[in-house]
């Protein structure tokens, strides 16, 4: 299978054209096109026709908007293959859904699938016009831990916490590619899990590990997403052959270059390292050091692609 991601950034565009944090500064002055991130959304590709896109970002952000993927992509076909899976309800998961209203048309409703309170919260935005009336998207509750067949992909979701009541419903995937036997984990937005081992219970190896990483360090008072070191007990738990990190943006850490009353930045509680990396490059280096150090994670160091990039395609 083939994942493109079509964004790999935060809740909001980054560099953020609002806000002058180091963070967005550094961002802009890079010159580097990996460093123009909009909201983390992906499109899943297996051997045949089957099409799988986790979340929709705020698809006014994305480049060329959701029309232009569906079109751009596979023309119409894409529609008939697609299934959309939601990880939670957030605005930067779910704010363009309302997209393909306009886009999907001719009796083909898509097939959406979702925990039941990222339904309600969808409903509660007013989006729920698009499961009704002969709608264009097909109300499919997902049961946890349960796995669903797509077409050629077996899907299975887990619970993850990322601050509920905040975001109620909020889920990882597993997905293998059945007829390549190759298997995808993506954590989605998430804090922390009750239980990890879910994720592994059968004991099959997993090829690609796409995680949040938010943030770098660990920060203190903020709980409600993943930091990349945090993220690290998991990765020597799970043991993926590759990994691939998503969600960076300006929402990190307080540098000393900030002004120190930016209310969403943050202190590290135990930073391991000092300088908090800002743009792709910066984060490449940061995290190959912290690689470096630890005999367990070397092995990572051969791989590239570690921090992912808007329009990044890769195979697993
Ligand atoms: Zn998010
Ligand atoms: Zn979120």
């Amino acid at each position: 299978m083939d994942v493109k991601y079509l964004g790999t950034g935060h809740a909001y565009e980054a560099p953020n054209s609002n806000c002058e944090c180091d963070t967005c500064d550094a961002q802009r002055a890079s010159g580097d096109p990996r460093d123009r991130r909009t909201n983390t959304s992906l499109a899943i590709k297996g051997v045949g026709e089957d099409y799988l896109l986790i979340d929709v970002g705020d698809f006014k952000m994305q480049q060329g908007g959701l029309r232009s993927f569906l079109e751009r992509e596979e023309g119409e076909s894409i529609a008939k293959g697609l299934t959309l899976l939601l990880t939670h309800s957030h605005p930067d998961h779910v704010g363009g859904i309302g997209e393909f209203d306009s886009v999907v048309r001719g009796g083909n409703s898509i097939p959406t699938y979702a925990h039941e309170l990222c339904f309600g919260r969808l409903e509660e935005m007013d989006f729920g016009f698009l499961f009704k009336f002969g709608g264009v998207l097909e109300r499919q509750p997902l049961r946890m831990n349960e796995t669903y067949r797509f077409g050629e992909f077996d899907v299975r979701p887990f619970k993850v916490d990322h601050r509920s009541p905040i975001a109620p419903g909020a889920v990882g995937f597993v997905i293998d590619s059945v007829s390549e036997g190759k298997r995808l984990v993506y954590t989605g937005d998430f804090a922390t899990m009750e239980d990890p081992s879910v994720v592994t219970r059968d004991n099959k190896p997993i090829n690609l590990l796409i995680a949040e990483a938010n943030w770098f360090n660990q920060l203190d008072g903020r709980k409600d997403h993943m930091s990349f070191q945090e993220l690290l007990p998991y990765i020597g738990r799970w043991n993926p052959d590759r990994l691939q990190l998503v969600h960076q943006g300006a929402d990190d850490e307080l540098t000393s270059e900030d002004d120190a009353s930016l209310v969403f930045k943050k202190r590290a509680v135990n930073p391991l390292l000092d300088r908090v990396p800002r743009t792709h490059r910066e984060w490449e280096g940061a995290v190959r050091k912290v690689f470096l150090k630890d005999s367990s994670l070397k092995r990572y160091l051969s791989q590239e692609d570690i921090i992912t990039y808007d329009g990044l395609t890769v195979g697993v």
